[in-house]
């Protein structure tokens, strides 16, 4: 059955649904990608959440790293370490090394601020303090006084940390006292190396001038400029460093220190003498890379050592011409030191002379040592120059007289050392006793001449005024004695008159004064002898002279003496009194008949 219906209502309706049901799709369509969108996002939110998470772990990790680490480098042992409040500069921590190094007690630092320690003021420190918090500066040096008082100079690096969420500073402390020592010494070096008079200079292995002191700069007229760095030839010429400066550049290079003396480079300096030094310089490694130079104008010094030669060789000279021996004695140890005159005056060789003070001692005569020790002590305790005569023993016995003097060099107040010079004064001396005898003896007979004999006349006759005692006067002359004369000659007259002053010798006493007061007329004073004495000795000469013979050519002959005695009186006021006595008493014996004794 076929029924027809009007369809095209249907087919509009149809035309609709699909239509609704394509929207309704592609709806469904949209959805879906929102939702796959949605989705993602919510993916990519849950990894970034993880991985906030794990960053944050990793971030606490790190951080409880960082710390361990602060705390064991905090933990070190010899590095200062610090950590301070940067607001109150209270000294929140303190490493063990700080506890050492500063003396106190661990407890002890955290109670105390960072003023106690350091030497600046409060508002000082402050200041310091808020330049490290900020970073505005983390090296700092400042002084720090230790437990015992004692103030070092330090070196502070410092800057803000943070640790268990306190903001803090840390500081780390150096000691940089001993640098800084060192560092004022190496200064005051090169004060002194710039300031010395001597030309100091640094040359390299290849003969550069590293540095140069002022005085070299100065000597040579040039600016730094024109030496440091240009090499040695440069300055003092090809030739010259040839010749003089290589060798002892290269001798010094191979390490040893070599001293010359040397002439200047420069022709218009010709006259100066220079010392020079060279010096090698080892660097850290231990080799040698530089020569020191160290030059010294010696001119001066030159001339006064050639005129001090100068002095010495003429002092030689004359020394030896004026046969002057020189000496010096080590004081401590009694050595000699004698030069060849000594030798000579001594008469003896080095081999016979032991060179101390008892080879010396045993040559000088024995009764003087006593004279000369005392000098000698007198002059090394009382600091005052030696001086001294005395006779020495040849080794053939004969006798000397040396003069010495000698000056002493004192140490601490002791005698240390004597130089001293000696000299032969024996002809001096003999002359001398020479002239004294002929100014009181008479030449002929050796008897004391008038001039002498009144002298000691006058002496003796004080004296005996004085003590009271008796003194006796005997005058004497020969009978007839122009008559020998006369018969055998005047040389036998001569010796007639020695023959008497030998028995009259013979006859008085030593303490007697006894005189030839002219011709053939003689006197003797007896001293502590009155007048019954005197006439005894007075009889006696003239038995003696009686007695005796005087040999000439052809045989003997005989002659006699009259003789005058007479004592001192109370009432005596000169010696010529009683003379006049004892004259008239030798002419009353001449008047009574010749060879008699009579007195006054
Ligand atoms: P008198 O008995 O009266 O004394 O007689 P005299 O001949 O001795 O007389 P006097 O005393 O007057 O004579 C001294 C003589 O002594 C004179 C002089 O020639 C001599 N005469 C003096 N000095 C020396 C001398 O040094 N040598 C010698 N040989 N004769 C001398
Ligand atoms: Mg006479
Ligand atoms: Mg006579």
């Amino acid at each position: 059955m076929l029924a027809f219906v009007d369809i095209s209502s249907l087919k509009e309706a149809q035309g609709d649904l699909e239509k609704a049901h394509g929207e309704l799709e592609d709806k469904v369509k949209v959805r879906t990608t929102t939702l796959e969108e949605a989705n993602e996002e919510m993916a990519i939110l849950n990894i970034k959440l993880i991985k906030k998470d794990r960053e944050r772990e990793q971030a606490q990790q790190a951080l409880k790293e960082s710390e361990e680490r602060f705390r064991s480098i905090f933990e070190n042992k010899h590095v200062v370490m610090l950590l301070i409040h940067p607001a109150s500069g209270k000294i929140w921590d303190a490493n063990p090394a700080a506890v050492a190094y500063y003396g106190y007690s661990s407890a002890t630092l955290k109670t105390m601020n960072i003023t106690d320690i350091n030497t600046l003021t409060a508002n000082e420190v402050r200041a310091e303090m808020r330049m490290a918090e900020k970073q505005d500066r983390n090296h700092f040096n400042f002084r720090h006084r230790l437990a015992n008082n004692v103030v070092r100079d330090v070196e502070v690096f410092s800057g803000p940390v943070v640790v268990n969420k306190q903001q803090l500073l840390y500081s780390i402390v150096h000691d940089i006292t001993a640098r800084k020592e060192t560092e004022s010494t190496l200064h005051l070096y090169e004060r002194i190396i710039s300031s010395t008079p001597d030309f100091i200079s640094l040359v390299d292995k290849d003969y550069t001038y590293r540095m140069v002191n002022d005085a070299y700069l100065l000597f040579f007229g040039k600016k730094r400029g024109d030496i440091v760095d240009k090499s040695v030839p440069d300055l003092v010429g090809q030739e010259y460093f040839e010749a003089k400066s290589k060798p002892n550049l290269d001798r010094a290079l191979a390490g040893e220190t070599v001293k010359v003396e040397t002439t200047l480079p420069n022709t218009d300096k010709i006259d100066v003498h220079m010392s020079v030094t060279y010096h090698p310089v080892k660097g850290d490694d231990g080799a040698i890379d530089y020569v020191a130079v160290d030059a010294r104008d010696v001119t001066e010094l030159k001339e006064k050592e050639e005129a001090l030669k100068e002095f010495s060789d003429r002092l030689e000279l004359a020394t030896d011409a004026g046969k002057i021996g020189t000496w010096e004695m080590d004081v401590a140890s009694g050595t000699f030191i004698w030069d060849h005159m000594m030798m000579e005056l001594y008469r003896l060789t080095p081999a016979e002379f032991s060179a101390t003070y008892e080879g010396w001692r045993s040559r000088v005569h024995p009764d003087d040592i006593v004279g000369v020790e005392q000098a000698l002590e007198d002059a090394m305790t009382q600091n005052k120059p030696f001086e001294s005569e005395f006779r020495i023993v040849w080794p053939d016995g004969a006798i000397r007289h040396i003069k010495a003097a000698a000056l002493i060099d004192f140490s601490k107040g002791k005698a240390v050392r004597m130089t001293g010079v000696n000299w032969d004064v024996t002809k001096k001396r003999l002359l001398e006793e020479n002239l004294r005898n002929l100014a009181t003896t008479d030449p002929l007979t050796g008897a004391s001449n008038r001039r002498h004999f009144m002298t000691r006349g006058a002496e003796e006759f004080t004296r005996s005024k004085r003590y009271g005692t008796p003194t006796t006067m005997i005058t004497l002359d020969i009978d007839h004695f122009k008559k020998i004369n006369d018969t055998y000659g005047h040389p036998v007259g001569d010796e007639v008159l020695k023959a008497l002053v030998a028995i009259c010798k013979d006859t008085v006493r030593t303490t007697d004064i006894f005189a030839r007061m002219g011709g053939e007329e003689f006197t003797a004073i007896l001293p502590e002898t009155d007048l019954e004495d005197g006439i005894k000795t007075a009889e006696r000469l003239r038995v003696a002279v009686e007695e005796s013979r005087v040999a000439v050519d052809d045989g003997t002959i005989q002659y006699t003496v009259s003789l005058g005695v007479s004592q001192l009186h109370n009432d005596d006021v000169s010696m010529e009194d009683l003379m006049r006595r004892a004259d008239s008493a030798l002419y009353l014996a001449k008047d009574s008949g010749r060879n008699r004794v009579e007195s006054k």
